[in-house]
């Protein structure tokens, strides 16, 4: 079977509705159809600036679990820890060395992230992440990444990065193609429609978080940001927060946003659209919650299932590693 591989950083207490729907109802549709790996990127989550060393461990298990209650079977894929496999690391290295400065200076959320903080508060490692994400990838001779559309232009670097290494050094590399969804490739914030809904927004009022009490999330989605023409239309450039919740709902519910957009045709039908997708949200959350908190209650058991999967990463890894490392001519130990 081809591979696919993703993963998510454990940057918060809790995925949004965005990685959801926009990341992780591929990755469920598609670990039937290949071999998949997920990961939880912990090396990235060290990117964003400090973060306690008990949130960083205790967000990595929730990540992982937030994985499994979502639809992936540890049985079938395999779920690991970035920082388990030390080959992500060391293939980054390489990756790092055959990419332009001006190529990694380009990249947008670089840009963006780095401006957040006002700069000079980015650490360098903000600045190589897409090296590392692309040898995440590389590492598993991966065909296809199911990502959010955010992640397009890293796609595009690792896709390069693959052929340039195989041009210089020989076939070494598959070149992966990036999975992104049609209607929830790009879930927007709440508070701000033209930004998405992120894990490290400043506002976390414009994020759903699939483990929040649902009545925070329906009081989130009451007061979610519209417009004052009253008139629901699908028009993501003139009415980007009525857009973004026709494509919620039509995803939640499996109605197509033109059938949505007839059912609340009329005055003042911002409300009753809005209280749908509150209930959908809800009837969403409610079970994946609860299998999070079984699967948290039993952390020996969640680390067993962490730990086999990273033997099995390795297994993958390494070999691809190998095969790099003579690529490029370092000397193999004797
Ligand atoms: P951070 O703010 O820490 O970068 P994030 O919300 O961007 O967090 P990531 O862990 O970086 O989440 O990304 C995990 C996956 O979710 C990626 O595949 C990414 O493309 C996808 N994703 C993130 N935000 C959205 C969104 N708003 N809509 C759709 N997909 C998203
Ligand atoms: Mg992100």
């Amino acid at each position: 079977r081809p591979r696919i591989l993703s993963g998510m950083q454990p940057t918060h207490d809790s995925l949004h509705l965005g990685n959801y729907l926009g990341a992780q109802v591929n990755w469920v549709a598609m670990q039937a159809d290949f071999e998949a790996f997920f990961c939880v990127v912990d090396l990235h989550a060290l990117t964003g600036g400090q973060v306690s060393p008990e949130d960083l461990r205790r967000r990595t298990r929730i990540t992982a679990a937030q994985y499994i209650a979502g639809g992936i079977d540890p049985e079938t894929s395999t779920v690991f820890v970035q920082s388990h496999v030390p080959e992500h690391a060391q293939l980054a290295w390489i990756l790092n060395c055959i990419t332009g400065f001006g190529e990694a200076s380009r990249m947008t959320q670089f840009k963006d992230k780095s401006v957040r903080g006002g700069g000079d508060s980015a650490n360098v490692g903000l600045f190589t992440y897409p090296m590392l994400m692309a040898a995440d990838i590389l590492l598993y001779d991966t065909a296809a990444v199911p990502v959010g559309e955010d992640q397009r232009q890293h796609l595009e670097l690792t896709r390069n990065l693959a052929q340039r290494f195989n041009a210089r050094f020989g076939e070494t590399f598959v070149v992966p193609e990036a999975h992104i969804p049609a209607g929830t490739a790009k879930i927007m914030s709440l508070v701000e429609p033209t930004s998405k809904m992120s894990k490290s927004a400043e506002n976390q009022n414009g994020s759903l978080w699939m483990l929040d009490e649902p009545k925070a999330n329906v009081k989130k989605l009451k007061s979610a940001v519209t417009d004052t023409d009253n008139e629901v239309r699908f028009d993501p450039e003139a009415k980007p927060g009525i857009a973004n919740l026709l494509r919620i709902h039509a995803a939640l519910s499996g109605e197509s946003v033109e059938a949505l957009v007839e059912q609340y045709a009329g005055e003042n039908r911002y409300g009753a659209l809005k209280g749908d997708v509150a209930t959908l949200v809800t009837e969403l959350q409610r079970p994946f919650k609860t299998h999070v908190d079984e699967l948290l209650a039993d952390p020996a058991e969640l680390d067993a299932v962490l730990r086999k999967g990273a033997d099995r990463a390795r297994e993958v890894a390494s070999v691809v590693l190998e095969r790099a490392y003579d690529a490029v001519g370092f000397l193999p130990r004797a």
